[in-house]
């Protein structure tokens, strides 16, 4: 997938809209800066290994590679600083198009599709974590034509449904596996690119804004004006401010 950075001008745009979305409105659009031929709606709709890839390569095209994160041990608390990159997690199977795996509940035979961001949308209504996993698993269950899906899934059907899912788009939930130095404790820490990408936005839009209203100060110029320039010549003449 190739994607080109976000000019100035959209950088700010997309820290606006990030900071004014919520999860998984936030994933939903990073990924249709990346597939600018695919709606919001499209977008939503996609597997999230599928959308996040396209979250992973905007992230590479902006930031690099290189993706550092911090985690905090569960056991103890310490402060872990962690390392992954976006090839690796690009490398990570994803969901094909119609992928067909299925589980057998009371004796009934269904298809499972993977988790898309209507899905996490809906279930981000719910308070309960282990009620909004069960619905989660309920509707990824796909009945055969004409029947309903089961209205109670024990628990056992749930962890079945989640492990057909996490087969079938391992993208969808990318993790990495920590290991505390203070004290042993080992775990596996989720991977929210769309997150991480999002912090990333609003930090070079600050970081941007800070420039703009030094030169817009000094020069009195427009913000349009200044953002046109560029940014190896607003840093040359923020670089003259200096001296
Ligand atoms: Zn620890």
């Amino acid at each position: 997938m190739f994607v080109l950075p976000l000019s100035a001008t959209e950088l700010l745009d997309a820290a606006s809209i990030c900071r004014g979305s919520g999860v998984p409105d936030k994933g939903i659009y990073l990924a249709t800066l990346g597939m600018t031929e695919q709606s919001f709606e499209a977008c939503a709709a996609l597997p999230i290994g599928t959308r996040d890839a396209s979250i992973l390569a905007l992230r590479q095209a902006m930031f690099g590679d290189r993706i550092e994160l911090s985690a905090t041990c569960p056991q103890c608390a310490a402060r872990l600083d962690v390392a992954t990159t976006a090839t690796a997690l690009l490398a990570i199977e994803r969901a094909t198009d119609s992928p067909s795996c299925d589980v057998t509940i009371d004796g009934r035979r269904f298809d499972v599709r993977p988790i898309n961001s209507i899905d996490l949308a809906a279930i981000g209504q719910i308070p309960d974590a282990e009620e909004a996993r069960i619905e989660l698993a309920r509707r990824c269950l796909v009945p055969p034509e004409g029947e309903e899906p089961p209205i109670l899934l024990e628990a056992a059907d749930v962890d079945a449904i989640g492990a057909v899912i996490a087969r079938i788009d391992p993208a969808g939930d990318p993790y990495a596996m920590l290991r505390c130095a203070e004290c042993a404790c080992e775990w596996d820490a989720p991977i929210d690119i769309a997150n991480v990408l999002a912090r990333e936005i609003e930090g070079a839009a600050e970081a941007l804004l800070d420039e703009i209203h030094l030169l817009a100060q000094a020069y009195h110029w427009s913000e349009g004006a200044i953002l046109a320039l560029g940014q190896d010549r607003r840093r040359a003449y923020l670089a003259r401010l200096q001296q």
